[in-house]
C-alpha cells in the first residue's frame, strides 16, 4: 500500500491557466490512504478534541465530516453564497484565483463551542482565515486549523496570523 500523499496528483493548467490543482480524489478512492490521511489529520486534536470541525466547501466537507466521526465531534458546514437555509453570516475573501464569500449558518455554534477549521489545500490562505473569521463572529474558541496539503509557494501559512496552530498533513 503506498503512502497516502502518494496518491495525491497535480493536474498543470486547472481550472485556468497557470494554476497547478492538487487532485486529491485518488486518496479518498483508496480505503486505507483516505483512513491513513484522516489519522494524520486527526493526530494533533486526539488529546484535546473540538466540539466540532467546521468544513469548507466543498472538499472540506469529506474531510471535516470524517474527521468528525473519527473523533466523535459534530460538523458544522461553511458554504458558499445561497446554499444554507436558515439565516447566515457571510464573510468576503480573495482566493488564489478569483473572489469568493463564505456563509455559516448564524446559530451553527452553541455558546462553548471549540471548533477546529479544515479544508484539503492550502493556497494563499484565504479561504481558512474567512472559515477562522466566521467562527470567530460567533463566539466560538478556534483550536486551530488542519488541512492536507499546502502550495507552501503560495505563502498561506505565513499568513496566517492568528495564535492557534494550522497543521498541515503534508507539509510542502
Ligand atoms: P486559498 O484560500 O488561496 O488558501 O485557497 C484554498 C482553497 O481553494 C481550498 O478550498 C482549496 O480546495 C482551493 N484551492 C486553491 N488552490 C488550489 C490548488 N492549486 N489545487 C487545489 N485546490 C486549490
Amino acid at each position: 500500500m503506498p503512502h497516502w500523499s502518494t496518491l495525491i496528483r497535480e493536474i498543470p493548467d486547472f481550472p485556468k491557466p497557470g494554476i497547478v490543482f492538487k487532485d486529491i480524489t485518488p486518496v479518498l478512492a483508496e480505503g486505507a490512504a483516505f483512513a491513513a490521511a484522516i489519522e494524520a489529520m486527526a493526530a494533533p486534536w486526539r488529546d484535546t478534541p473540538p466540539t466540532a470541525f467546521v468544513g469548507i466547501e466543498s472538499r472540506g466537507f469529506i474531510f471535516a465530516a470524517a474527521l468528525a466521526q473519527a473523533l466523535g465531534t459534530g460538523f458544522v458546514p461553511v458554504r458558499k453564497p445561497g446554499k444554507l437555509p436558515a439565516r447566515v453570516l457571510h464573510h468576503d475573501y480573495a482566493l488564489e484565483y478569483g473572489k469568493d464569500r463564505l456563509e455559516m449558518h448564524a446559530d451553527a455554534l452553541p455558546p462553548g463551542a471549540r471548533v477546529v477549521l479544515v479544508d484539503d489545500v492550502l493556497a494563499t490562505g484565504g479561504t481558512l482565515r474567512a472559515a477562522y473569521a466566521l467562527a470567530r463572529a460567533q463566539g466560538a474558541e478556534v483550536l486551530g486549523a488542519a488541512v492536507l496539503v499546502e502550495l507552501a509557494a503560495l505563502g498561506g501559512r505565513a499568513r496566517w496570523d492568528h495564535a492557534v496552530p494550522l497543521h498541515v498533513a503534508l507539509p510542502g
